[in-house]
């Protein structure tokens, strides 16, 4: 019998536990844990009847270690599957350091009050020796690799779509495909359109914080800066048709560049509407995306929470939304002595995903890769002590994984490049 402790409620846990529903025969039993145990509770009533899994609840704090490490040694899981917030990965992963139990998550630390001097800091120091400003990086969850692999834990950061199925198609690239990768574009189109003048697709304050920083670029062994949507370019994308995309900083560039030997140059597009654009910049503009607390009439406010609270929930975006996404890499490289090109990538209708779990495709295409990560390690497949990023294992199980659960790949030998 395999127990796994799913972590969050929200949107992309929602798809990720009724995909562990879905697939009982390796997650015989879920435990949903969320702050808000009202939602793990509407959940696990959707899902009565309709799976062989056995599924419980519970509330807890996943900022406070005392409260996962009791709520782990009273659920005793097999594995832990954090889709809370990037704020508590590394409490989650002390808790299960502590019970010697593995974690999974999607997304890589990033801390909730960038004006605490201690992370302020460490993270000046990081910027001037990286070369990069953004407030996330792997340092922090790569610090426990000495520590997972004494307790003979598997920690598997980012299994999401990207960073997640990005990273698991540059493996299988590299695998098939090349001798040398050289370059790696990864390619997030959005397609949909959800009718509100502004919404974001996922959790509005982790997007927006992702959205307004600068962005990055690896090159030649270092970072490279760039203003925020500094370079931008245009993408004839199957299945969506031309749309506009901006450079942003993103995780995967980072262990990419750790993990793909002869890589010279990573970069990450995402597309945006002008609607988006226009609404995030006067937001940026009058202070709303503010991560610091200002007092009003004798509360303390969070301009991005508040902000948060004033938008549409990203779960509720799933019957709206219509069109579709196309997420993939194009890489050019070289086999047997020849330059090659390739692009793998997926298409996902907004439609469809809500037809099957009442979700977008936002969250769906989260949400399978977080369960095929989750059952990866949970079988073996992908368990080894230490802490590791999803190209670091071997692909073909997950690609495989991908094709059953709902997220079919193409390969296009030809694509077109982006200049
Ligand atoms: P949501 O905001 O919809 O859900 C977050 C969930 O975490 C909510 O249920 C929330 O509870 C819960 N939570 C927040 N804080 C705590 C806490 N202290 N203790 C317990 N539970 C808590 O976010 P999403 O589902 O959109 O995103 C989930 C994760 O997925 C994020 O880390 C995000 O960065 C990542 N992601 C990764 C992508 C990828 O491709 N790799 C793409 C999209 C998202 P409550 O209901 O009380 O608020």
């Amino acid at each position: 019998m395999k127990k796994v402790l799913v972590i969050g409620c929200g949107g992309v846990a929602g798809v990720a536990i009724q995909k562990c529903a879905q697939n009982a025969d390796v997650f015989n039993e879920i435990c949903i844990a969320s702050r808000t145990v009202s939602k793990c509770d509407a959940l696990k009533k959707k899902l009565e009847g309709k799976t062989k899994a056995k599924i419980t609840t519970a509330q807890v704090d996943a900022d406070k270690v005392d409260q996962l490490v009791a709520l782990i040694n009273e659920a005793k899981p097999d594995i832990v599957l954090n889709l809370a917030l990037p704020y508590q990965d590394l409490t989650i992963m002390e808790a299960c350091l502590k019970t010697k139990v593995d974690y999974v998550d999607t997304a890589n630390y990033e801390c909730e009050d960038t004006n605490d001097p201690e992370w302020r800091a460490i993270y000046e120091k990081r910027c001037k020796e990286k070369g990069f400003t953004a407030y996330f990086d792997y340092s922090w969850q790569w610090a426990y690799r000495e520590r997972f692999e004494k307790a003979g834990i598997t920690a598997l950061l980012g299994t999401g779509f990207d960073p997640g199925v990005t990273s698991v198609f540059t493996a299988y690239a590299q695998k098939h495909y090349f001798d040398e990768i050289h370059t790696i574009d990864i390619l997030d189109c959005n397609g949909g359109d959800h009718g509100y003048p502004f919404a974001t697709n996922f959790n509005p304050e982790i997007n927006l914080r992702e959205v307004s920083a600068n962005g990055s670029y690896w090159e030649n062994g270092h970072w490279v800066e760039t203003k925020p949507m500094e370079i931008h370019r245009t993408y004839n994308f199957e299945g969506v048709g031309e749309k506009d995309m901006y450079l942003l900083h993103h995780e995967e560039i980072e262990s990419l560049a750790q993990n793909i030997p002869h890589v010279k140059r990573i970069r990450f597009f995402m597309t945006f509407g002008q609607s988006y654009l226009t609404h995030m910049k006067c937001l940026e503009n009058v202070g709303m995306l503010g991560t610091e607390p200002v007092e009003f009439e004798g509360h303390e406010i969070v301009p991005i929470q508040f902000l948060r609270k004033l938008l549409p929930d990203p779960a509720s975006l799933g019957p709206r939304t219509v069109g579709k996404t196309n997420i993939g890499c194009i890489y050019t490289g070289i086999k047997d002595g020849k330059e090659r090109t390739l692009y793998i990538y997926n298409v996902c209708d907004h439609q469809e995903c809500y037809k099957e779990v009442g979700s977008q495709a936002i969250s769906y295409t989260t949400g399978v890769p977080a369960m095929i990560g989750t059952m990866m390690v949970l079988q073996g497949l992908w368990k080894r002590p230490g802490v590791f990023t999803v190209e670091e294992f071997d692909p073909d199980p997950y690609m495989d994984a991908l094709n059953k659960w709902g997220l079919p790949w193409q390969v296009d030998e030809h694509p077109v490049l982006v200049p």
